[in-house]
């Protein structure tokens, strides 16, 4: 699933291929994906004549800016943009496309089809779901070490169990909370509130560089995710643990394990990331 880094470059890319451009119709070939509104014709009809301003980011979220209305695009598994010619040959898993004024169209293709979209008049969105429950931006100033301690303060939820909790910090899933907690050198299942003030600020301090490199390469390409344009991410590259079970550790050479913790597969290393030290 395309965390933060990867949606904030879908962001980017999006921002450079489709602002300015006026939504002549829409066509809905899935209704499912629509959650709102529940009528995909009304969908189609609230959205022509209205123009794409700016595409920002919210959480894992994307937020496509028209002229009065906001889509609010979750690409889950394996969603994904591209701007293509109205004449280019249509994907068989495309299931919305936004026809535009000038002969272009956005398709949304979506393998997996658990991707949604909700419609909203501009201003609502962030009072209802799915944005309004959302927690802290991790790459905003506002996201401090005193902030951080803030939050983690007094829970004694397993440590990676509270940085997936989109309530508390967005955009962090499986990818980078394994890689943050390792760069931490903290083990996945320490307690939250068990967490000393030294490892919470090296913890801030993970997060944050490595959910900022990872959006300097574009993301990290695993599994299929692609940006809108196309391209691959080349963070992969640079995973010090996700995905290296078996593989010795860069920084101490012992194998990197892989267990499960919340329900999520983790990789962590047994040396670097000890539970008794903490
Ligand atoms: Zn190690």
């Amino acid at each position: 699933m395309p965390e933060l880094p990867e949606v904030e470059t879908v962001k980017r890319t999006l921002n450079d291929l489709v602002n300015g451009k006026q939504i002549e119709s829409v066509t809905v070939r899935l209704a499912r994906i629509i959650q709102r509104p529940d009528d995909i014709q009304a969908f189609a009809n609230l959205l022509a004549g209205h123009s794409i301003v700016k595409v920002e980011r919210r959480g894992k979220f994307l937020r496509i800016v028209l002229d009065g209305l906001v889509l609010v695009s979750h690409l889950r598994m394996e969603g994904r943009y591209g701007l293509f010619s109205n004449e280019d040959p249509l994907d068989k898993h495309t299931h919305v496309i936004f026809h535009f004024t000038d002969g272009t169209e956005l398709r949304y293709t979506d393998v997996r089809q658990f991707g949604t979209m909700h419609l909203f008049q501009i201003g609502e969105d962030l009072q209802l779901p799915p944005l309004n429950k959302l927690g802290q931006e991790p790459l905003e100033p506002s996201f401090t070490p005193e902030r951080f301690k803030q939050i983690v303060s007094g829970k004694s939820t397993k440590i990676k169990s509270l940085l997936l909790n989109q309530e508390y910090i967005v955009g962090i899933g499986n990818i980078y909370v394994d890689e943050s907690l390792h760069r931490a050198g903290i083990h996945p299942e320490v307690g939250a509130k068990d967490l000393s003030d030294d490892q919470l600020n090296q913890l801030h301090h993970a997060i944050v560089s490595t959910l900022a490199e990872a959006v300097n390469a574009g993301g990290s390409s695993v599994k299929s995710y692609v940006n809108g344009q196309g391209e691959s991410g080349t963070y992969q590259q640079q995973l010090l643990i996700y995905g290296r079970k078996d593989q010795p550790c860069n920084h101490c050479g012992t194998m990197i394990e892989k267990t499960v913790v919340g329900g999520r597969g983790t990789h962590y290393c047994p040396s670097c990331q000890r539970k008794a030290d903490n």
